[in-house]
């Protein structure tokens, strides 16, 4: 079977979804190549933190990226919830990041400065007044940073919501349906070859392939360096008759999210074993350590479920948004490791005005693939 259309996404991540809803509301033809199934990914797999200042030690190019992203998720939620697709679970909690000896204080006292440059509301607390707010809070926690604005989304709801109303503006989606090859000529791929036989003729492609980008990219003989790093996550039930935690928790390496059905997530794990996706004994076992740590009543909580999902990672913590290097009609948008549902939005919206309109706007300067060099194609 051959066909045309103007763009052809290859992954059916919230990346990929993100970027065809924005082009679908230009007025773009979009046709998403998924391998497996919608939600195989990391998507479905992530947390859903919308809390920015995790990965950031201040002002930057990555803390621009992050408050940007953040900015835009709640409209889109109110968007696709009118749009009668799906109802998703969001909630801003506020978030309490701990820490529980001197040395982690001093830490956190040095990181909280530097936050204050961001512009959001920060507070300090004492492990006293801490314990207030948050009775099941372990007693060795000493001082707290909290941010109110922080909060949490059901990822694989959102993505639910986003792919349904992208396929009812007039997207297509093929799934269990792999890329394996590009017909090109020159320095322009013409076509997505897939793995049944199809063919599908575009004027532009968008990679958006996740932890799996590299090997898309390595058919058009362009190395980059974006590997899979594994996150396993829980889900758990604390026993009837203890109240429930009411705002995200950081601490000790892991988070804590209170959901609205009364379950808690922890996650997540930072494992660097490719593409292997299980969920191991060692893994719970320590996700479950630090969790009891930080709240002593998780003893006798239920693990009701666990998985495991492949982030997208790259050297320098920012992902990979731009023309890729060497080739004039194909646009890479990958490499989101650990806060690609807070950049989904973002990303859609960016990629899309640089399809549409050509236009580069100056938060994709620092995420531009050219930074790690540019390979001579032949
Ligand atoms: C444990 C964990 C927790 C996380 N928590 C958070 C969080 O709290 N907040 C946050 O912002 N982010 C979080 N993330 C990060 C976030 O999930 C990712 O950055 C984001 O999902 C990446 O989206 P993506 O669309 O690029 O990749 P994916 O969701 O992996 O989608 C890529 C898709 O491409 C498909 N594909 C690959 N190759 C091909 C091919 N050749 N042909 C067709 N299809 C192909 C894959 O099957 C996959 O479905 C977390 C990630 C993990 C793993």
């Amino acid at each position: 079977m051959h066909e045309r259309t103007d763009v052809v996404i290859i992954g059916a991540g919230i990346i990929g979804w993100s970027i065809a809803y924005y082009l679908r509301r230009a007025g773009v033809d979009v046709c998403l190549l998924e391998q497996a199934e919608v939600g195989a990914g990391a998507s479905a797999a992530a947390a859903g933190l919308l809390a920015p200042l995790g990965p950031l030690n201040g002002p930057g190019p990555l803390a621009s990226l992050l408050l940007a992203g953040c900015s835009l998720l709640p409209p889109l939620i109110a968007e696709l919830e009118a749009g009668g697709a799906v109802q998703i679970e969001f909630e801003q909690p506020g978030a309490l990041r701990l820490a529980c000896d001197r040395r982690a204080v001093g830490r956190l006292e040095r990181r909280w400065r530097s936050w204050q440059a961001l512009g959001l509301q920060l507070h300090w607390l004492t492990g006293e007044e801490v314990r207030k707010w948050e009775p099941l809070l372990s007693a060795e926690v000493l001082g707290v940073v909290y941010a109110p604005q922080e909060g949490q989304l059901r990822a694989g709801e959102l993505l639910q919501a986003i792919s349904r109303a992208t396929l009812q503006a007039g997207a297509r989606c093929y799934q269990y349906c792999e890329a394996r090859g590009l017909r090109r000529r020159a320095n322009r791929v013409l076509a997505v070859q897939t793995a049944d036989g199809k063919e599908i003729a575009c004027e532009v492609l968008v990679i958006a392939a996740g932890a799996w980008s590299a090997q898309c990219c390595a058919w058009l003989g362009v190395p980059i360096p974006v590997k899979p790093l594994r996150g396993q996550l829980l889900s758990l039930r604390l026993p009837r008759g203890l109240p429930t935690l009411q705002h995200l928790i950081f601490g000790r390496g892991i988070y804590l999210i209170p959901r609205r059905d009364g379950s808690l997530t922890v996650g997540a794990t930072r494992e660097d074993v490719g593409f292997d996706v299980r969920v191991t004994a060692e893994g719970v076992a320590w996700l479950l350590a630090q969790a009891q740590s930080l709240v002593p009543a998780l003893a006798d909580a239920t693990v009701e479920r666990s998985w495991a999902g492949l982030r997208p990672s790259t050297p320098d913590g920012l992902p990979l948004l731009g023309p890729l290097p060497g080739w004039h009609n194909v646009i890479l948008a990958s490499g989101h490791g650990s806060i690609g549902v807070m950049l989904s939005a973002l990303t859609g919206q960016l990629i899309s005005e640089l399809i549409c309109a050509g236009q580069r706007s100056p938060l994709l300067l620092a995420c531009s693939p050219e930074r790690f060099g540019t390979p001579s194609i032949h």
